[in-house]
């Protein structure tokens, strides 16, 4: 589809899934209202979870994925531009380029072009068969990897030839690297883990819960090396093997990075919108600049329970903001943010849920419980609960971890109770 100079009432500046409930949370309240969508990429806007599960695993299709059926754009006579990108925005004129030389006049403009794999620079680190993952398209890529590894990699055993082959080395401890870990070992993969820090899952979980979840990892033959710093990926035109700073070394056919995002900056180059790691917004998704709101990963929100703004990054959130913009968008100032965060993961069959800010929480305190899983405090300086983490936990415990962080409950002198199974947790909240 081209793009000819034209007016529109609301112009989303990415095709994902923040845009797309943007667009949707407009309708709703605007039935007239013009909606242009542009997104870079050629898909329709999709959810990005089953990318690195169902997707990987040949188990689903790209129609199964995208965030609303195909005819609802039409339905909804939203103009759904794909395979076109913002390249710049004029806030005062309310314009933006296109890379086709084209451009769209606004009244209120979403940005909510999501984040970018963050680049792992080191010698070899550009090599071919070093892969991220963000897109169906980089999907695409390691799936030829996951191929090319199965049929002409190393056998798992150098002593049986004949048996099965194939290595990956993943980098990155966070949810998406374990995430990985899982979905290689179920296709036939050798998979090495490289985490930075002392245990995966660094960035919002203690030693207790970084330690289950290495051994639980280690169980399913993944070989997770922690406080592993990558020098170098080496090989002859492709990466062949990881160099640690400790000199040691590991044999590989293909490399996947996941060590975390960075923003997508270009767009707002020359624009007065303020932006630290992401774009800052407040609570109804607006920016500093009048009628531009952001939403999604690429906006660090106001929120009110920890009186800072946050980047959440993760796909309830991205969902929720992209709603709350719209909302906002089409004048209706009484959708704002309010709620506890909450994020989940699963790996090999054990689920993790996660409420609230792993940043404010400066000790952690961990209850086990009789069923086998734990609970993980993160409690800040101040001695509130800052963050509650369930590990293969009941889910009756969901509320209460809920509310403990929503009422950012005070446990002075009450840390014996908190990591007692016998103590209800509901007493704390009294
Ligand atoms: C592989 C993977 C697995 C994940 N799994 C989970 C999970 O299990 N649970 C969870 O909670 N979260 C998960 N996430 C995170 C979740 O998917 C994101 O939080 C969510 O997709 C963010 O939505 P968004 O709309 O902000 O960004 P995106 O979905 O990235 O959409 C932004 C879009 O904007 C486009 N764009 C960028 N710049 C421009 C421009 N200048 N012009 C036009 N278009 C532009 C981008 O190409 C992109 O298509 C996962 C993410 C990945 C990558």
């Amino acid at each position: 589809m081209t793009v000819n100079a034209h007016h529109v009432r609301y112009l989303i500046i990415g095709g994902g899934l923040a845009g797309s409930a943007a667009a949707q949370s407009i309708r709703l309240r605007d039935p007239h209202g013009s909606i242009v969508i542009v997104g870079q990429e050629i898909n329709r806007p999709y959810n990005r979870p089953p990318v690195c599960r169902e997707y990987l695993h040949r188990k689903t299709g790209r129609a199964a994925m995208m965030t609303v059926p195909l005819g609802w754009y039409s339905d909804n006579q939203v103009q759904l531009i794909t395979g076109q990108r913002v390249t710049r925005i004029d806030t005062t004129r309310h314009l933006v380029a296109i890379d086709t030389g084209a451009e769209i006049q606004f009244d209120k403009a979403l940005i909510a072009t999501g984040v970018s794999p963050r680049p792992l620079h080191v010698p070899g680190g550009d090599l071919p068969n070093v892969y991220d993952l963000r897109t169906i398209e980089d999907a695409e890529q390691i799936l030829n990897g996951i191929d090319k590894a199965r049929t002409e990699g190393r056998p798992h055993n150098p002593e049986n030839r004949s048996g099965p082959r194939g290595r990956v080395a993943v980098v990155g401890g966070g949810l998406l690297g374990v995430e990985l870990c899982e979905t290689f070992a179920r296709l036939g993969l050798r998979v090495d883990l490289f985490v930075a820090h002392p245990h995966p899952w660094h960035r919002f979980a203690g030693p207790h819960v970084g330690g289950a979840i290495t051994r639980h990892l280690e169980a399913h033959d993944i070989r997770v090396h922690t406080q592993a710093r990558i020098a170098q990926i080496q090989g002859d035109g492709r990466a062949q093997r990881i160099l640690l700073d400790d000199q040691r070394s590991f044999d590989t056919d293909f490399v996947v990075t996941a060590i975390g995002t960075v923003l997508n900056r270009d767009i707002l180059r020359g624009t007065p919108i303020n932006a630290e790691k992401q774009l800052l917004v407040d609570q109804h998704c607006r920016t500093n600049v009048q009628d531009i709101f952001a939403a999604g990963d690429c906006a660090a929100v106001f929120d009110p329970l920890f009186a800072k703004h946050r980047v959440l990054e993760h796909w309830h959130s991205a969902r929720l903001l992209g709603s709350i913009a719209g909302a906002n968008m089409a004048g209706d100032p009484t959708a704002v943010y309010d709620i506890v965060n909450q994020y989940t993961t699963e790996v090999f069959g054990i689920a993790a849920s996660v409420w609230g800010e792993s940043k404010h929480a400066t000790h952690r305190h961990t209850r086990l419980l009789p069923s086998g899983g734990m609970l993980e405090f993160g409690v800040s300086d101040a001695n509130k609960v800052s963050q509650t983490l369930a590990l293969a936990a009941p889910r009756e415990y969901e509320s209460v971890l809920h509310d403990l962080v929503q009422s950012r409950t005070d446990v002075t002198g009450k840390i014996e109770q908190l990591i007692d199974p016998e103590t209800p947790l509901n007493d704390l909240l009294k």
